[in-house]
Formats: C-alpha cells, sequence, structure tokens
C-alpha cells in the first residue's frame, strides 16, 4: 500500500524536494495533494506530472487557470485559504507535509492534527508560535509530528531506541551561513543578494536570510524546546560550517550520538515520509576524502542578535516568540526589498519584543492578536 500523501507548499524548496522523493519513490508513496500559494505555473505542471486527487491554489485570482489547464484531467482544483484547510478532511490522505512558510503555516497545522493525519513538519514557524498547543492538541489527538527540519530530524534519529534514556542537552549545529566571520563593518553593508547565497543549502528566500542572521538557529532552538520537551539550559548551539553533522543529542551517561550525511534535504523530508523505515536511495554519498576536517566553534552573539533574542523569547515564553516570529518576517520581507540594512532587523525586532504587550498565557486567539499587532508596529518602525 502506498503512502498518500498531501503537500502543503508543494512549489517550494521543500514542496519541489518532497517530489522529488516521491518521484524517486513512486512504490512507496503517492501524491494524493498539493497546495500552493501563488505560482500556478508550476502547480499545474505538478499536477499534470503526479495526478493528485486535488489541487488547491491560496490566491483565488489564479483559480480559472489552474481549473483550465487541469480541464481533462480528474483533479479536484479548489482554490483560498479555506480550501487548503478543508482539503485536510480528505479521509484518503495519509501524511500531511507541511512546507508552508512562516505563520501561514499555523492553522494547516492545527486542521491536520483534528483530522487526525500524521504531519511531516518543515514549518518551524508554527512551533515558535504555538508549540505548546500543536503539541498538546498533537498528544491528543495520537497524531504524530515528525520532524523535517534536518537539525530535529537528526535528534528524532538519535533518539531512536532510546525511549527509557533522559536527554541531558542537545547540540543544535549551524553552518554559520555566509557572514560567519564577517566584521560589524562589512555586515553594514551586507545585500540582499549576498546574504541569499547560503554556502551549504539552497533554500527558500526567507529561510536562507534568517540563516544569514542566525534568526533560522533561533527559531530552531524554539522548535526544539517543544519537540523534544526540552529546558533552554538544555539546548545549546554549535557551528560546524561543514554541516555534515546535523545535530547531537548527548546523554545523562555523557555518550554522545549524531547524525551526519552530506546536506540534502531530500534526507530528512524521505524519512519523515517512511519513518519509522528507511528505504533505499541513491542520492550522493559522504566521502571522507572531501572532508578531512569537521570543525566547530561558538556562535557570535553580539554580532548575530537574533539567536540571543529567540533564546531570550525562548526563556520569558508566552507570546515572546511569537513577537520575534512576526517582526522577524516583516523585517526580513523589507531587507529583501533593500528596504532597511542588515542590522536594522535586529533593532526592529528588538524593539517589538520591548513594545508588545506580554501575554504569559496566551490561547490561540492571543497569538493571532499578537501577530496582527508586531506586524503593524514593524510595519510601522520601517517606515520611520
Ligand atoms: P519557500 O518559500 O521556498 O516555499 C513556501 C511554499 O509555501 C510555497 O509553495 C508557497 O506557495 C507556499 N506558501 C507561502 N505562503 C503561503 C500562504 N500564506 N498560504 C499557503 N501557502 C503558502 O519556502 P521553503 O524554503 O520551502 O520553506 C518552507 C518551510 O520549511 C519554512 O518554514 C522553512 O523554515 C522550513 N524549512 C525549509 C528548509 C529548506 O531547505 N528550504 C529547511 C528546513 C526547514
Ligand atoms: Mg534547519
Amino acid at each position: 500500500m502506498r503512502k498518500k500523501i498531501a503537500i502543503l507548499g508543494s512549489t517550494g524548496s521543500i514542496g519541489r524536494q518532497a517530489l522529488d522523493v516521491v518521484r524517486n519513490h513512486s512504490t512507496d508513496f503517492l501524491v494524493e495533494c498539493i497546495t500552493a500559494q501563488s505560482n500556478y505555473k508550476l502547480l499545474i505542471e505538478q499536477a499534470i506530472e503526479f495526478k493528485p486527487n486535488a489541487v488547491v491554489i491560496a490566491d483565488d485570482r489564479f483559480y480559472e487557470k489552474v481549473r483550465n489547464a487541469l480541464d481533462r484531467l480528474d483533479i479536484k482544483v479548489f482554490a483560498g485559504d479555506e480550501s487548503v484547510l478543508q482539503v485536510l478532511e480528505m479521509g484518503s490522505i495519509d501524511l500531511v507535509l507541511i512546507a508552508i512558510v512562516g505563520f501561514a503555516g499555523l492553522k494547516p497545522t492545527l486542521k491536520a492534527i483534528e483530522c487526525g493525519k500524521q504531519i511531516a513538519l518543515a514549518n518551524k514557524e508554527t512551533l515558535v508560535v504555538a508549540g505548546e498547543i500543536v503539541m498538546e492538541k498533537a498528544k491528543i489527538n495520537g497524531v504524530d509530528i515528525l520532524p523535517v527540519d534536518s537539525e530535529h530530524s537528526a535528534i528524532f534519529q538519535c533518539l531512536v531506541g532510546e525511549t527509557w534514556n533522559p536527554i541531558e542537552k542537545i547540540y543544535l549545529t549551524a553552518s554559520g551561513g555566509p557572514f560567519r566571520g564577517w566584521d560589524v563593518n562589512q555586515l553594514k553593508r551586507v545585500t540582499p543578494k549576498e546574504a541569499l547565497a547560503h554556502p551549504t543549502w539552497e533554500m527558500g528566500k526567507k529561510i536562507t536570510i534568517d540563516s544569514a542572521t542566525l534568526m533560522n538557529k533561533g527559531l530552531e532552538v524554539i522548535e526544539a524546546k517543544w519537540l523534544f520537551d526540552l529546558d533552554p539550559e538544555q539546548i545549546e548551539v554549535i557551528i560546524h560550517p561543514q554541516s555534515i553533522i546535523h545535530s547531537i543529542v548527548q546523554f545523562e551517561d555523557g555518550s554522545m550520538k549524531a547524525q551526519m550525511g552530506i546536506p540534502d534535504m531530500k534526507l530528512p523530508i524521505q524519512y519523515a515520509f517512511s519513518y519509522p523505515f528507511r528505504i533505499k536511495s541513491d542520492y550522493s554519498r559522504f566521502q571522507f576524502e572531501n572532508f578531512p576536517a569537521l570543525t566547530f566553534e561558538e556562535p557570535d552573539l553580539k554580532k548575530f542578535r537574533n539567536l540571543a533574542f529567540a533564546f531570550d523569547a525562548l526563556k520569558k515564553g508566552g507570546n515572546i516568540p511569537c513577537i520575534l516570529n512576526a517582526a522577524n518576517e516583516v523585517v526580513v520581507n523589507a531587507f529583501l526589498e533593500n528596504k532597511i540594512g542588515f542590522f536594522d532587523m535586529s533593532d526592529i525586532i528588538w524593539d517589538c519584543m520591548q513594545i508588545i504587550p506580554f501575554i504569559l498565557k496566551p490561547g490561540l486567539d492571543d497569538f493571532f492578536k499578537t501577530d496582527f499587532l508586531t506586524r503593524e508596529r514593524a510595519v510601522n518602525l520601517l517606515n520611520k
């Protein structure tokens, strides 16, 4: 029986690689549904190739185009944000890959949990904002949240067979991004083009900028807290420029387990799809001669303040991680549009974290309100 998969965000970096995994393993997986925000051309191409049961274009201006292109195929076509949620009710879906970027991934994740679907979670922002609510809901509904983020997949893989053994600590590895070792004057003048040139991973624009500012690692620290039920003191970040060791678990006897391999997101995506099994792949293998040294260094929290902010948000809890995330989404877009510089991003995030009202025990509505208020403030600051 092939596992039937829904891919939310199929036109993105993770979505496209997930389809590649299915393409390479067509006897194991079947694409049941794909969704995209606005890239209707690629969505149509994907639909023609994979013939899913249903296709959703979230931006409904492109509905006619998608429907007409798929007219003669037996594929249901829907449009709008609500439809992205409604398709998850399809009884035929076994697993949902959440490959949407940003806060927009939250509602679909919650809906997939309500529908009792197994979840492969690439979208980290969802856990950053509402990790407690998401994990609690998953537990109640008996739903697995299988991490796709490579570091969290690594931790998850290290924990197989360790049910009874508490974690002492985890080390999340970070490449350090394209600006590792740069000085303040160089960083001030960084352009979006330079920030988009990541040394080891090829990813969507938002996460690539987050990797350059180390916010990505900050978001991952918070993501790890919720996935693995850790205290802030149990999570450490270590810069590992080669991106071969994807993360490390240290147990109470001092023993450390690491998961390694060449940086390729198809591996963690495939593992989430096939879990608990591993299936044969012919992706390139690690060559020792290409990596004579694996190196490690401390992150520089003075230059890359976003990582320090994320630790701060994690410790304070409540709606602060939601504020951090919302402000970050706004400033990353502004940076990409050349409206602000590298350090302005951190300044605006920090301002929002100080000014937006703190809520100690936020409910879901509080997160939507916090997200809205933060974006409003961040946009105001941009325009000043
Ligand atoms: P991307 O920008 O390349 O793709 C995003 C996808 O989501 C697109 O298909 C887009 O159409 C869809 N989308 C965007 N906004 C939407 C909305 N409002 N409603 C519905 N669909 C929407 O992003 P990506 O790099 O593939 O990253 C996706 C998620 O996975 C992010 O949360 C990212 O942090 C995480 N992630 C990515 C990588 C990677 O290698 N790219 C690695 C680890 C984690
Ligand atoms: Mg990652």
